[in-house]
């Protein structure tokens, strides 16, 4: 299955994409996690990205473009895969059909999480993340002295998620990838899941969403 998660920050995206992959055994690609890699190892990459990401900003398609097209060409022979941060515009939707298209292949299904903006800048305000294993998850999950249940290290509001960043990356997303959840419903692959629950709520309506007994 070859399946695109949309959703606005802090919609779960990468928590639900995460389990997602894992569930059905699929490739599970973050650009947002591969990014902040980059940024992390100051790769030119990294270098052209971190003031973007910073102020909230998306990469432009082609940068992202080429990024996707590599992976693909790396990932995209197996049982299939889960993208969390790709499609963010419309070209990059239609780059994405093109190079399925070329591949003889096709997309099952654009997951698209659904939450209102008060919800998500609640979780803003709460969210860290673990720089042992990545985890993320809201303040009150961690152990006491936050501390990582996973990993046992501190964990600490990750950089970009300030309430400004939220906003601005929020309006990126009114403006550029509400267009490609449109898409993806004009074309009839659009799964829309409330993603108002908890985790497990809304991975179990992922699942039955795209026809899995659960
Ligand atoms: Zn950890």
């Amino acid at each position: 299955m070859r399946i695109v998660l949309l959703g606005p920050p802090a919609s779960g995206k990468g928590t639900q994409g995460r389990r997602l992959a894992a569930s059905l055994g699929l490739g599970y690609l973050s650009t947002g996690a591969l990014l902040r890699e980059n940024i992390e190892e100051s790769t030119p990459l990294g270098l052209t990205a971190e003031p973007i990401l910073a102020r909230g900003g998306y990469l432009p398609d082609d940068l992202m473009c080429p990024i996707l097209a590599d992976w693909l060409g790396k990932n995209d022979s197996g049982k299939g895969w889960v993208l969390d941060g790709f499609p963010r515009s419309l070209p990059q939707a239609e780059f994405l059909d093109g190079w399925l298209s070329q591949n003889g292949a096709a997309l099952d299904a654009a997951v698209a999480l659904e939450a209102p903006f008060d919800e998500l800048l609640r979780r803003t305000r709460e969210r860290v993340e673990c720089p042992g294993c990545r985890w993320t998850g809201q303040r009150r999950e961690l152990s006491e002295g936050g501390l990582c249940r996973k990993c046992g290290k501190p964990a600490a509001p990750r950089d970009d998620d300030d309430e400004e960043n939220f906003r601005n990356r929020h309006a990126e997303f009114t403006a550029l990838t509400v267009p490609v959840i449109d898409f993806y419903r004009t074309t009839h692959r659009l799964i829309p899941v409330t993603a108002t629950g908890t985790k497990e709520e809304t991975a179990a309506t992922i699942l039955s969403s795209l026809g899995f007994k659960i």
